[in-house]
């Protein structure tokens, strides 16, 4: 049945669910404080990967058959938002190549081989120091060896975030600013209080990043969800083009289609600070110099800092609240959002649209926290 929908929250989250609830025929409105894509979702890495990335490869286990279901539905972006919006997403195929330093890394890396491997569409295997610096000339001559893996993709979040933003008005999303300071049920309505006034929906999408701990006041549970700070830096790096991600125990580097070495990253327990800062960046700087050295003629183009949603179990919240069906929750995506965030935004109007998600969530519900 249509409905008139409002999402809070213009991130990847917020916005793949206003596209797929605006293609099914809801009524949508999205309500962004700041500006679209102006958090984690615009200044994120981009990396597409179901095996999870360099050094935290199982973190991705859970939600893994919402990891294949977002990477098929990049794929359908790709083509489906550049037709619609002439915005070029960026998204390709690259292989990733996650470097070896010591004997206990090479233990880790070889079990996560043994079920990357079972995973179809993917090749995975392990390189020698050899073989690892033909295929990418640039990187340590450290390294005992490497995972090479072909068949994982990245995307420019930024520019993803603007076809979709577009793709949606074309869809007649109505996309306002608004800081929202409350929800209140309201009969078969609920009211959503913003400093502009007050709007009803039929049903609300709560897709507020980081941000989600404010809802608890709002849904009568808690959402243990906290900020995980995090900074990458593009670099002007001549001579050196790294045409696959580079990683190690979560650090990454590669050369964009922008033709920016991008690199990244850190993890900061520091609340809700986003500020660039200089330790962040030479944290960065030491960790891409470990990986590939030899970057002395690199200058740096661009640094920045977002917040990744963070939950208190490590897997993400999708499905309505306990006490509320029409309310919905779709956060907790930590490193992994720009992949999985399309598949969560499908899953949300599929389950508005009274239809059965088309993978198992259950592990996923709000109703976890429930005696939080
Ligand atoms: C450095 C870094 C690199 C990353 N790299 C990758 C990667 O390579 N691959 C990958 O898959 N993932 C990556 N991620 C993770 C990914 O960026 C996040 O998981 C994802 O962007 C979270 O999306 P979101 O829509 O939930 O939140 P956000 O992007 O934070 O969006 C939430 C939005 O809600 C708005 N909002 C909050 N409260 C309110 C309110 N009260 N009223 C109105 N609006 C409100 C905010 O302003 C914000 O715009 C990375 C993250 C970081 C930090």
């Amino acid at each position: 049945m249509e409905s008139n929908v409002c999402v809070v929250g213009g991130g990847i989250v917020g916005l793949s669910s206003a596209y797929f609830l605006a293609k099914t025929g809801h009524s949508v409105t999205v309500i962004e404080r700041d500006s679209i894509g102006s958090h984690a979702s615009g200044f994120a890495y981009g990396s597409l990967s179901p095996l999870g990335e360099a050094g935290h490869a199982n973190d991705i286990l859970p939600e893994l058959e919402i990891a294949r279901m977002g990477m098929d539905i990049h794929t359908q972006f790709s083509r489906e938002l550049f037709e619609s919006t002439g915005i070029n997403t960026d998204h390709r195929f690259r292989p990733a190549l996650d470097l070896i330093f010591t004997a206990s890394e090479a233990t880790e890396a070889k079990k996560q081989i043994e079920w990357r491997t079972d995973e179809k569409g993917y090749r995975v295997e392990w390189l020698s120091n050899e073989e690892a610096l033909q295929a990418v000339p640039h990187i340590s001559k450290e390294i005992l060896g490497a995972v090479y893996t072909e068949g994982v993709a990245d995307v420019e979040p930024y520019k993803l975030l603007l076809a979709l933003t577009q793709a949606c008005e074309l869809l007649g999303v109505d996309i306002v600013h608004g800081d929202v300071s409350a929800v209140i049920r309201e009969g078969t309505s609920i009211a959503i209080t913003t400093q502009s006034g007050v709007r009803t929906c039929d049903n609300l999408v709560l897709a507020m990043g980081p941000w989600m701990g404010k809802t608890a006041e709002w849904i009568g549970i808690k959402v243990p969800i906290t900020p995980l700070k995090g900074q990458i830096v593009k670099l002007n790096a001549p001579n050196i083009t790294v045409n696959c991600s580079v990683g190690w125990q979560g650090n990454y580097a590669c050369t964009k289609p922008d033709g920016l070495l991008w690199a990244g990253t850190t993890e900061e327990n520091v609340g809700f600070d986003d500020i660039p800062t200089t330790s962040g960046r030479d944290q960065v700087l030491e960790a891409l110099n470990k990986m590939i050295p030899n970057l002395d003629d690199a200058t740096l183009v661009q640094h920045t800092a977002c917040l990744r949603p963070l939950p208190v179990d490590g897997k993400i919240i999708i499905g309505s609240v306990p006490n509320d069906q029409n309310i919905f929750l779709a956060t907790g995506t930590g490193r992994k959002g720009i992949l999985l965030g399309p598949a969560m935004g499908k899953i949300v109007s599929q389950l508005i649209s009274g239809q059965q998600p088309e993978v198992e969530i259950t592990s996923f519900s709000p109703a976890r926290f429930a005696s939080f």
